[in-house]
């Protein structure tokens, strides 16, 4: 099928690439020439496991990526819109984005037939039906029906985005009409999982209820966590027995600093926000997001009890991306955490082995090592706040005092340091 994807961050670019890797014809639109111009080079602007790969086998083949949208639309059967929804000041969702791409598509359109508009995005129900739609209408002079109209929520996770966009646990299909579904279930047809169709505002709620329940065994566990530190039992003992009940599974019960990254936050916010706009007041999740900003302070507390205070004291931060396997820093609690600690005057030494770039940005004023190592040298403490492979067995020689406290349950090697763990 011919595909377009506006938008190519890492939901456009893992579908689009992975549809082209399929043998779909796909043209991925950005607004930023950069990103267009290495997609067209065969390199990648994210760091996603197995994307280059990708990217070396389609570019200039079966993917191309510009930032004419008009004509992707032109040259295409099915386009997904990519584009980014976050949080603006209140916690409800930001549609510029997804406003100004459908006002293009809807241009184009106009003298487009037999073309289905897909919505990935996570957009607040109803945004489809009530926002998009109308805008689509508006600006091509057509009716939904001529044209077709989705709302395909995506449930990747970053690290491991193209392996879940190709192995997928369901496939949500919010259709406006059967046509439409259609059309997008036909694209689907190679995949092997469970395809639920339904509206549109169900689809959308679908992303929402997923993440909010994912956020909220987090916050729960990290709750359970925080009672057993303070009894001295192992928070991670409690999870495996927990989890033998066929009920309860495994994943995310880990209890540590909590969650960050681009959907979790905004996802919950966006929620609640939206909830209250309804008149109904989320209590569960306003606590869930509550318990989760309250994991980078218990640890601070712990580190700054060790050290009595952090003025002038050396901190090596260990990780910035909001979990391993990424370069994304987007509401990671790394963050949260350096932050206090500029506040309270420390020398902040920083190492990630891939979101160091995206932390510049945000924090051009502490230091970068590039080994775990270098950042451990002569530092006071050492706080390990992403889950990465290579901080399991790190050499603290290095450090003036060797205490680490650890937010993730990563460290293993524990042999002359002091060591404590956040909910441990
Ligand atoms: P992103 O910020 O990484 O990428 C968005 C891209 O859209 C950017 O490259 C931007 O330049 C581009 N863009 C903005 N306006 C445009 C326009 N008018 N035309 C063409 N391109 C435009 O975002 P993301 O992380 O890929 O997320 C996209 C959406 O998918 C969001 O709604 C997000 O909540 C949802 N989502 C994200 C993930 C994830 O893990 N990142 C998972 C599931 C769902």
């Amino acid at each position: 099928m011919k595909v377009a994807t506006i938008g190519t961050g890492y939901v456009g670019l893992v579908t689009g690439a992975c549809l082209a890797d399929m043998g779909n014809e796909v043209i991925c639109v950005d607004i930023v020439d950069h990103k267009v111009e290495m997609i067209n080079q065969g390199r990648s602007p994210i760091y996603e496991e197995g994307m280059q790969e990708i990217l070396k086998r389609n570019a200039q083949k079966n993917l191309k990526a510009t930032t004419d949208l008009e004509m992707a639309i032109e040259n295409s059967d099915i386009s997904f819109i990519c584009v980014g929804t976050p949080s603006d000041r209140d916690g409800g969702i930001d549609l510029r984005y997804i406003k100004s791409a459908a006002r293009s598509i809807g241009k184009a359109l106009a003298s487009v037939d037999n073309h289905t508009v897909v919505v990935k995005s996570t957009v607040v129900p109803g945004t489809t039906e009530n926002i998009i739609i109308p805008i689509l209408e508006k600006n091509s002079g057509k009716h939904v029906g001529e044209f077709g109209v989705c709302m395909n929520p995506e449930f990747l996770k970053e690290g491991v985005a193209v392996d879940d966009f190709m192995n997928p646990d369901r496939i949500i299909i919010g259709q406006y009409d059967e046509n439409s579904g259609n059309k997008l279930a036909e694209l689907y047809k190679g995949f092997y999982c469970p395809i639920l169709r339904t509206d549109l505002k169900t689809a959308e709620m679908i992303k929402y209820a997923s993440n909010s329940f994912l956020a909220t065994k987090v916050s729960f566990i990290n709750e359970i966590g925080n009672i057993c530190k303070r009894l001295g039992i192992d928070a991670y003992t409690v999870a495996e027995g927990m989890s033998l009940d066929y009920r309860i599974s495994p994943n995310f019960l880990k209890a540590g600093l909590g969650w960050g990254g681009s959907c979790f936050p905004k996802d919950i916010k966006g929620l609640i926000s939206y909830a209250k706009g309804i008149g109904y007041n989320p209590e569960l999740l306003q606590t869930v997001l509550k318990v989760n900003r309250k994991q980078p302070e218990i640890l601070l507390d712990i580190a700054r009890k060790k050290l009595g205070s952090f003025d002038g004291k050396r901190v090596a931060v260990l990780g910035l991306a909001f979990k391993a396997d990424t370069d994304d820093t987007r509401e990671s609690q790394s963050f949260h955490v350096i932050r206090q600690l500029l506040n309270e005057k420390a020398e902040v030494v920083a190492y990630d082995p891939k979101a160091e770039e995206n932390t510049k940005i945000e924090f051009p004023e502490i230091q970068y090592a590039s080994t775990a190592e270098d950042a451990l040298k002569e530092a006071d403490i050492a706080l390990i706040l992403t889950e990465w492979e290579e901080f399991q067995n790190l050499n603290y020689e290095g450090m003036k005092n060797r205490i680490v406290i650890d937010g993730r349950d990563i460290v293993k090697n524990r042999e002359g340091i002091e060591y404590e763990g956040l909910c441990w």
